[in-house]
């Protein structure tokens, strides 16, 4: 992934959970914007910084540090934060993540530099690629870039697949684990994600988003 709808929609499902899961306190609603700033930081390579490779080192755990700093001084600026302050740096952290693990999870034809100034190899995880490693390799030599017109029509069906993968992420992560229906929910929640994430990459295997 992603959009840059499915980062802000992501990194808030993250912030959702573990903050739920940590009883971290509430963000004002202003501070949102913030949380969908920081999660869309690491594409700063694409909109303004030509000379650094996309996914390179603004997408790297360096800075996945310094990013994991601006999420704790915003998560912090929540009224009564008084939670342990081990709990807003491992909320900082995942929120962080979420951006750089997403971009993971897509197209291969711009793999994350994950220790990148140090180490530029890239990393994708993309079942498409695992499933069917050859015509992939075909289909994007001949089209790896896209004109805006085809990408925004990309956009649609991709947004789509998105909003099934995060919507089944986010039941998985937040109904309760003590009741038996609910147990059952979101398993198929997250089941549904996990084909929706492998049913996505087939049919859009050329589409890499920022
Ligand atoms: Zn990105």
């Amino acid at each position: 992934m992603s959009s840059p709808v499915g980062h802000i929609l992501g990194t808030t499902i993250v912030y959702a959970a573990s903050s739920k899961a940590m009883s971290l306190p509430k963000l004002s609603k202003g501070c949102y914007l913030g949380l969908a700033l920081l999660a869309l930081l690491p594409d700063i390579d694409a909109a303004l910084l030509s000379h650094t490779p996309h996914r390179g080192v603004t997408h790297g755990l360096l800075a996945m540090v310094a990013i994991s700093f601006l999420f704790y001084l915003l998560l912090r600026s929540a009224e009564a934060a008084d939670a342990p302050r081990s709990r807003f740096v491992a909320c900082s952290v995942l929120c962080a993540a979420a951006h750089p693990i997403m971009d993971t999870l897509g197209c291969p034809a711009r793999p994350v530099e994950w220790f990148s100034p140090f180490w530029y190899s890239g990393l994708s995880i993309d079942p498409y690629w695992t499933i069917l490693p050859q015509p992939y390799f075909y289909i994007v030599h001949g089209n790896s870039f896209y004109l805006p017109l085809s990408a925004i029509m990309d956009n649609i069906p991709q947004l789509i697949f998105e909003v099934m993968i995060l919507s089944g992420v986010l039941v998985f992560l937040t109904l309760p684990r003590s009741k038996v229906h609910s147990r059952f929910v979101r398993y198929v929640a997250i089941v549904v994600a996990c084909l929706s994430w492998i049913v996505w990459r087939l049919y859009f295997p050329t589409v890499w988003m920022r």
